[in-house]
Formats: C-alpha cells, sequence, structure tokens
C-alpha cells in the first residue's frame, strides 16, 4: 500500500501553504480536499494582510507581523514556480479608529483628513469617518483566489499529490499514534496527519478540533462597461467604519464583510449586499458608477477563543493547522513555517504554545 510522509486534511490556503513548505523540505505529501482546492474561506476572503489591526489578541502580533514581513519573498517563490502572480499590493492601508484607540505598529502614523484627501482623491468622509481618527498604515494585500491558484500549480509543480471531491472522515490510529486517514472509499497511510479543515475540523472523529464556522458576505464591484477598466478607483485599502474596500490592480474592489453566526449557511442575501453597497458608495461616491460583478460568503474558521489551533494534537503524530478566523491569508506563510519546523522537530522562529490543540482538552 502506498504511503505518504504528511497527509494534510484540507486544500484551503493553509493546507496549501504547509503542503507546499513540507514539499520542499523533501516530504512526500498528499493533500485530501473534500471539494476543490482553494474553494472555500479562502475563496472568500478580501486578502488584507492586516498585521497593524489593533484587535488582534496579543500573543497573535508578532506572527502577524513576522507571517506579514515573509510575504514579498512568499509571494515571488510562489510566482517563480507557479506563474501565477496572486497580486501583491504595497500602497498601503487607510484606517479609520476611535480617537482613544493604541494603535502599536510601526510606520503607521495618524493623518489628517486633508492628507486622507490627498491619498484618495474620491474619498468623502462619513459623520462616522470624521469622528474617528484616520491612520495610514504599512500593510499590503493579496488576491486570495490568485494566491490558492498559484499554490495549486506550486504544488503540482512539486509533485505534491491530490485527492480531491473526497472527504476525509476519521484519523487511522494504531499503537497509540496516527497512522492515516480514512474517506468513505479509501484509506490513506502515513507518517503523520494534519488537518487543516478549516471549518469543518470539528466533523472528523475520534479527536475533532474544536472550530466553528463565522459567516462572512462580500461584494465585488468592477468598472462599467463603457469606462477603461485596469485602474482602480482607490489606491489604498480603506478600512472605514462601516465597510472595507480592497481595490485589486486590474480595477476590481470588493467590499466587506459581515460576520454572522450562521451555521454552515454560506448564502448570501440581498438586503446585505445592499448595506455594503450603500456604505462603500457613501465612502466613496465613483463606486456609484462601478457594476456588482458578484457576491458571496464565505465560513471564517474560528475556534473557541478566537486564536489559530496550530500544533500537535494529544493523538501523537496527528496536527491541527486551523481556527485562523479572520487573519488566514495574512497567517499561512507563518503557519507553514512553524508547522513545518514543528512536524521536522526543529527549533521553532516561535513557541506554539499559545495555541496548542490541547488547551481544549476536557
Ligand atoms: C468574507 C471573508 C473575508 C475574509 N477576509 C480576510 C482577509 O482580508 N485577510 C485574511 O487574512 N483573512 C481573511 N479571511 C479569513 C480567511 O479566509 C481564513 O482564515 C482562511 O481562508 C482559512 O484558511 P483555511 O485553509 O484554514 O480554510 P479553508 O479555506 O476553508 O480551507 C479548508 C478546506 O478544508 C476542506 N475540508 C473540510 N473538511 C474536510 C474533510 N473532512 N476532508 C477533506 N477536506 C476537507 C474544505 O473543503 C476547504 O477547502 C476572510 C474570510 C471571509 C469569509
Amino acid at each position: 500500500m502506498k504511503s505518504w510522509d504528511a497527509v494534510i486534511i484540507g486544500a484551503g490556503v493553509i493546507g496549501l501553504s504547509l503542503g507546499w513548505r513540507l514539499r520542499l523540505e523533501g516530504l512526500r505529501v498528499l493533500l485530501i480536499e473534500k471539494g476543490e482546492p482553494g474553494r472555500e474561506a479562502s475563496y472568500a476572503a478580501g486578502g488584507m494582510i492586516a498585521h497593524c489591526d489593533p484587535h488582534l489578541a496579543p500573543e497573535l502580533k508578532p506572527l502577524a507581523l513576522a507571517s506579514a514581513q515573509m510575504y514579498p519573498e512568499f509571494v515571488a517563490e510562489l510566482r517563480q514556480e507557479s506563474g501565477v502572480s496572486p497580486d501583491l499590493r504595497e500602497q498601503g492601508t487607510i484606517a479609520f479608529f476611535p480617537a482613544d484607540e493604541q494603535l502599536d505598529c510601526a510606520d503607521a502614523r495618524r493623518i489628517e483628513p486633508a492628507e486622507v484627501t490627498a491619498l484618495e482623491p474620491l474619498f468623502t468622509h462619513t459623520t462616522k469617518s470624521f469622528g474617528s481618527q484616520a491612520y495610514l498604515l504599512p500593510e499590503r494585500s493579496v488576491d486570495p483566489r490568485a494566491l490558492c491558484h498559484a499554490l495549486v500549480e506550486a504544488a503540482k509543480t512539486r509533485g505534491i499529490d491530490f485527492v480531491t471531491g473526497s472527504a476525509v472522515t476519521e484519523i487511522e490510529v494504531q499503537s497509540g499514534r496516527a497512522t492515516g486517514v480514512k474517506t468513505a472509499h479509501s484509506s490513506y497511510a502515513a507518517g503523520c496527519v494534519i488537518n487543516c479543515a478549516g471549518a469543518w475540523a470539528a466533523q472528523i472523529q475520534p479527536l475533532p478540533i474544536p472550530t466553528r464556522p463565522a459567516k462572512g458576505q462580500m461584494v465585488c464591484v468592477v468598472p462599467a462597461p463603457e469606462t477603461k477598466s485596469g485602474t482602480p478607483l482607490i489606491q489604498h485599502v480603506i478600512r472605514a467604519p462601516e465597510v472595507y474596500l480592497i481595490p485589486r490592480s486590474d480595477g476590481r474592489i470588493l467590499l466587506g464583510a459581515t460576520l454572522e453566526d450562521a451555521g454552515f449557511d454560506k448564502r448570501t442575501d440581498a438586503d446585505t449586499i445592499e448595506r455594503l453597497y450603500r456604505f462603500a458608495t457613501e465612502a466613496v461616491p465613483a463606486i456609484g458608477q462601478m457594476r456588482i460583478h458578484d457576491a458571496w460568503a464565505g465560513l471564517r474558521p474560528a475556534s473557541p477563543d478566537d486564536r489559530p489551533i496550530l500544533g500537535e494534537t494529544s493523538l501523537p503524530r496527528y496536527y491541527a493547522a486551523t481556527g485562523h478566523y479572520r487573519d488566514g491569508i495574512m497567517l499561512a506563510p507563518i503557519t507553514a513555517r512553524l508547522m513545518t519546523q514543528l512536524i521536522l522537530s526543529k527549533p521553532l522562529q516561535f513557541s506554539l504554545d499559545a495555541f496548542s490543540p490541547r488547551r481544549f482538552a476536557r
């Protein structure tokens, strides 16, 4: 029977990034995906690399910063291996926070309304943005769909094996350690197993990893056919009080996002889409001349304490790398690096103690 050094459950941005890293270290890797690679939360994401977000958990900040700093090299390497560009944008973020918010981010600075206008002439201050303080943040953004496409191509180039359209149901255990996985139709033997199944991680027996789905709806607007496409109306990511706007280099702008407790329901609703669009046109009236191209919902993988779940479980050789909640695109490079170090018993760049799956053991 064929076997692999590592079987990864779930080919979202986390499973794909980790699989690629492990393969670069010489491991034989199998990725098992219940649907198509990169089509769940990672497909729905906006792609902000928001390491300056003041609401990040303190223990996550060093990982967020390290991951954000890894992005240019991560993307350059991926582009070279795959020929696909994930549209890494470096223009920065204009964000609005309450005046008393404590921002702890190197090279972030407060800016006055006049400078906001100079940076983004089409942005209009709303009552809420006037009531808060604007900052220019040294953040990047990426197109998560292109990123996953690049990861899939790089994985194939490197000889990673894929099984798609097949859900893992159970971890196989022999002599008290994980030895592979089972799907409805097959078994796959492995030296170790990593659960990267996002919002579905808790469905795999016998040791469910406790994630839950946190729904987010988003809208994408595109230039009207009669206008010249190619340059977005805004250059910066704008995190306005009611909505965030993420420009892509081809002229699209993403408007996001809701945060809903709706189970595994991925339907969009017209009122929410209309509301996001209205907030966006209040902030940038010229968006009113753009067309709604698409709207979707995705399921962020949230853990009981909203922190990622990273590390070996109480079952030896069974690992979790999930629960990235609102930050999985940002945290993919550092997650892949740290999990690779852990699996190969190398020194860890950061302690993973605060993120251990064992913190939820009863
Ligand atoms: C609207 C929205 C906006 C977001 N914006 C941002 C942002 O701007 N920046 C940011 O950093 N993050 C953002 N996020 C969060 C980010 O999308 C997630 O944290 C990240 O995509 C999680 O990646 P993942 O690989 O863990 O999960 P997923 O992409 O969901 O991948 C998990 C994969 O596992 C597969 N799977 C599940 N169960 C099984 C099984 N039993 N067997 C086999 N396969 C299985 C699934 O089909 C899926 O493909 C956003 C999320 C949403 C929904």
